[in-house]
């Protein structure tokens, strides 16, 4: 019996060794994508649905692996990964530089204030250098602070360290907004989302995908939507897929929309073209 313990310690011993070796290699190759300019910075636009024509207000950026033999490769297939190994906090950085950059670029006259909002892993808010980086990518870029939006999952805010709690409010104060992403699918208590430093709910796709009269999610979406205005905070809904679902959200109460609908991902230079349409003209 001693030999099997000992064995079963050896066996598991070895596996973490290949484990971490594996992981080594990993981190190693996300960490060459990165210096080698293969993590690109995507951009899906987000839309007012309360106009008559859905109209851009903004877009997400979203980072892509393009790795030359494997193609695209998914964030959530190296994320999670790039959040355990820390290699988030670079990643994070090059997007957070890249979209203010371009969003810099985007035409904010004749009352334009588009938006570009960024995700920001609790590993990254966690740094107390977090804020100087994000007054570091403004100033570069010459971005205005209101034209950028932070998206933090629920998982992040309902535990959020005092020193996140302080570079958010630090933030926030120099007139960056805050968003809840995914809302609705962690566990952030709603006796104390009054109490959170943000300015935005998205609603999580989950919610958004199965809207019909058939289904609960639409007085789900309402009472989020109710809950929200009440506290002042703006509404985005995710995932919004057919014209059914976005003409349900406005009616709900639902402020912007983002999702397959209204466009894809895409690089820079193609959002321009959603962004930009009147420049043509
Ligand atoms: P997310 O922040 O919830 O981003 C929205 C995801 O939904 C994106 O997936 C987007 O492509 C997808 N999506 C948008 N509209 C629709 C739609 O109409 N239908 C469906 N089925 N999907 C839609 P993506 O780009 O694969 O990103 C997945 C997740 O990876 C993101 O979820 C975010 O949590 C994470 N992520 C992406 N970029 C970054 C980043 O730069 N930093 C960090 N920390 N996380 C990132
Ligand atoms: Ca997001
Ligand atoms: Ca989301
Ligand atoms: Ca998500």
């Amino acid at each position: 019996r001693a030999d099997v313990a000992l064995y079963e310690a050896k066996r598991s011993g070895r596996d973490r060794t290949v484990h971490q070796a594996g992981d080594r290699a990993a981190a190693e190759e996300l960490r060459r994508a990165l210096v080698g300019g293969e993590l690109h910075v995507y951009f899906q636009p987000i839309v007012d649905l309360g106009g008559p024509v859905p109209c851009v207000t903004g877009a997400e950026a979203l980072v892509r692996w393009i790795h030359p033999e494997r193609g695209t490769v998914p964030p959530l297939e190296f994320i999670p990964f790039a959040e355990s190994s820390g290699l988030i906090r670079e990643i994070g950085r090059h997007v957070l530089f890249e979209a203010c950059e371009h969003a810099a670029a985007w035409d904010r006259s004749e009352g334009r204030p588009l938006k570009v909002t960024v995700n920001v892993s609790a590993r990254e808010l966690d740094d107390e250098c977090y804020a100087e980086q994000v007054h570091e990518a403004l100033e570069r870029s010459g971005l205005p602070a209101d034209a950028l939006v932070l998206e933090i999952t629920e998982s992040t805010l309902s535990g959020p360290g005092e020193q996140a709690q302080r570079t958010l409010e630090h933030l926030r104060g120099h007139g960056v907004r805050i968003a809840i992403d995914d809302f609705g699918t962690g566990y952030s208590s709603l006796s104390r989302l009054d109490a959170l430093p943000i300015d935005i709910l998205k609603i999580d796709r989950s919610f958004v995908s199965p809207i019909g009269p058939t289904t609960r999610s639409a007085p789900l979406v309402a009472a989020i939507t109710a809950m929200a205005s009440a506290l002042g905070l703006a509404v985005v809904a995710e995932g919004v897929e057919d014209e059914h679902q976005a003409l349900l959200l406005a009616s709900l109460g639902c402020g912007e929309g983002q999702g397959y609908l209204f466009g894809r991902p895409v690089p820079p230079a193609e959002l321009l073209a959603q962004v930009e349409p009147v420049a043509a003209e």
